[in-house]
């Protein structure tokens, strides 16, 4: 017996006197002047199943029985419906299958929610995964998850990249996150560390003689979880030796191009735009800037030293943003608010109003040269941070985002893609008082800036990048440091003790100073991608099985207690209680 002819969304008016047989899940069932339609569903989509007593007495009380979600067989003959009933939304909506057999594969009671259910409760959703699979939007995103790793892997092979697999059972690699860790039972006391990206691993492959390598590899990183954070994340992990920035900005482009064609059927222009850091700072507050509008941030630091206003006047900086509303107080107060949240301490402005007057509290304190600089278009209001840089940028940064999204600026259709580059190698962290990385301790600064790493550590720039779309950071690597001495004074600024450092990197370290080529890659997060790509607000939404936002698998019921024999064999003894 054959299951199925086609599958159900490919019948057309072409099969019509055909007999054919179709095997799916039934989407709906409707009684109805004395028929059963059942619309029968497959991955390619819906056919329409018209079951008549007189045609099929046995189907007919068959099908009085199904629900939804039954799987069903059936046989029957495809006949063109008539004009009235042509459904023109349904690629198969101009016939049906008038049915001789039907049946009854397999039964589902009725259902935790229905899968056409808009707003369904995820940790529900995530207890039936395998019903939620089915809906038309999981089954496009897998799909298009498919495509995208199958495009990355054709592009990566194509030019010579190699596919090597890398253990999951390793040693903390440092990218900034907690680890998992895995207790060994043969090595009692010890623990490996799920990595947290194959860094170590390629740039040693690379060192081993593989200079090109590449891999969808999954990463694991202990965090709190947000929308666009998840703990199990896979990334297009890349690695080159004697590496061109040219080639490998051009091959990235090249892969998001393909990719891009594939899943969007969108032509993206090539070469992206590049800009520094600091410059995506300064313009629009952040590292990852959202290009699909303008709002610009301005700089005004020079031109208000002298200001009567003493808060500019003394401020380390001043900045601006000149948005093309007139804002009421109400709004404004709000703003301001949020620019506290942010962490302003005041939200200062100058509204234009439609005839052009200004109406603001500290207008009376700008000087006429003050004033001309800042007037706008009447029917617009300038909003202004004066703080530390950093600070000025995150406030600014997020308005212009806030406020692109709630005028409605922002060029939904676009995608704007941008390479950051000249990132810093560390920054500071107040909390622990010393620096840290940050792309990854194995970055290289930039040619000249060796000098600084030991001397002036705030100062040194990385030979570092990553790639933005809209707004959303898509990939991210660097070139690597391949001498040994340099490595160790990176290590050194970020205060790892010479014991500290042999004992974590001494592998690394040792693996240096035995012939490394210059190297360097990159890492795509192929989640990050595919919600860019396939607009979806959650990362989640991306995985077939994700863990929940309490890093919980609602289906298996992961992570789960083990059984006090598997403690003892592993010498755990547990201090929190398992209920
Ligand atoms: N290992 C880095 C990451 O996972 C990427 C890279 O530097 O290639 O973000």
């Amino acid at each position: 017996m054959r299951w199925r002819d086609v599958l159900c969304g490919e019948v057309r008016p072409e099969h019509v006197g055909e007999r054919l047989a179709l095997a799916g899940w039934v989407d709906t069932r409707r009684d109805h002047g004395g028929l059963v339609f059942v619309d029968l569903r497959d991955r390619s989509g819906l056919c329409q199943l018209v079951v008549n007593p007189e045609r099929a007495p046995e189907a007919f009380a068959a099908a009085h029985t199904v629900r939804n979600e039954f799987v069903l067989r059936t046989e029957g003959e495809v006949v063109r419906r008539s004009p009235e009933n042509v459904n023109p939304d349904l690629a198969t909506g101009e016939v049906e299958l008038q049915v001789d057999r039907l049946e009854i594969v397999s039964r589902c009671p009725p259902l935790p929610f229905q899968l056409d259910e808009e707003g369904v409760d995820e940790t529900l959703r995530l207890r039936y995964r395998w019903l939620d699979l089915r809906r038309p939007r999981m089954q496009r995103n897998i799909r298009l998850r498919a495509r995208l790793v199958s495009t990355i892997r054709r592009v990566m092979e194509g030019d010579g990249f190699l596919d090597i697999q890398t253990p999951i059972l390793f040693k903390p690699t440092p990218e900034g996150a907690r680890d998992f860790v895995v207790p060994s039972r043969l090595q009692p006391g010890r623990f490996f560390a799920l990595p947290q990206s194959p860094q170590i691993l390629k740039q040693l492959l690379v060192i081993g003689g593989f200079d090109r390598y590449y891999q969808i590899a999954i990463c694991f990183r202990d965090e709190d979880l947000r929308a666009d954070r998840v703990q199990e994340i896979t990334q297009l992990d890349v690695e080159m030796a004697f590496p061109d920035q040219e080639y490998l900005f051009a091959l990235m482009e090249r892969m998001c191009a393909e990719v891009w064609q594939e899943c969007d059927k969108e032509a993206i222009e090539t070469p992206f735009l590049r800009m520094t850091h600091a410059e995506a700072q300064a313009r629009y507050g952040s590292d990852k800037p959202d290009l699909r509008f303008e709002l610009e941030i301005e700089d005004a630091t020079e031109a208000t030293r002298g200001s009567e206003f003493g808060v500019f006047a003394n401020a380390p900086c001043v900045r601006f943003l000149r948005v093309p509303q007139a804002f009421s107080r109400a709004e404004l107060q709000r703003l301001e608010e949020l620019a506290k949240e942010w962490g302003a301490k005041g939200l200062a402005y100058l509204v234009f109003d439609e005839e052009g007057d200004v109406r603001s509290p500290i207008a009376k304190f700008l000087a006429e040269d003050e004033l001309a600089l800042f007037r706008s278009e009447p029917g617009s209001t300038v909003l202004f941070a004066a703080d530390e840089p950093a600070t000025a940028a995150r406030v600014l940064g997020a308005l212009r985002l806030h406020l692109g999204r709630e005028l409605g600026l922002v060029d939904e259709g676009s995608w704007r893609f941008v390479w950051i580059t000249d990132f810093p190698m560390f920054e500071r962290d107040e909390e622990e008082g010393r620096w840290t990385a940050v792309h990854h301790p194995f970055t290289r600064p930039a040619p000249g800036g060796e000098e600084l790493v030991a001397s002036d550590p705030g100062a040194a720039t990385a030979l570092a990048y990553d790639l933005v779309v809209n707004g959303i950071e898509i990939g991210g690597g660097s070139f690597r440091i391949h001498e040994p001495e340099l490595q160790g004074a990176v290590f050194g600024a970020l205060q790892l003790s010479e014991e500290e450092q042999r004992r974590k990197f001494g592998f690394l370290l040792d693996a240096l100073s035995m012939g490394a080529p210059p190297h360097g890659g990159i890492a795509f997060g192929i989640e990050r991608m595919l919600m860019a790509l396939g607009r979806e607000p959650n990362l989640r939404d991306m995985i077939a099985f994700p863990k929940n936002q309490a890093g919980v698998d609602p289906m298996s019921g992961a992570p789960s207690e083990v059984e006090q024999e598997q403690l003892r064999e592993l010498g755990i003894q547990l201090r929190v209680r398992q209920d």
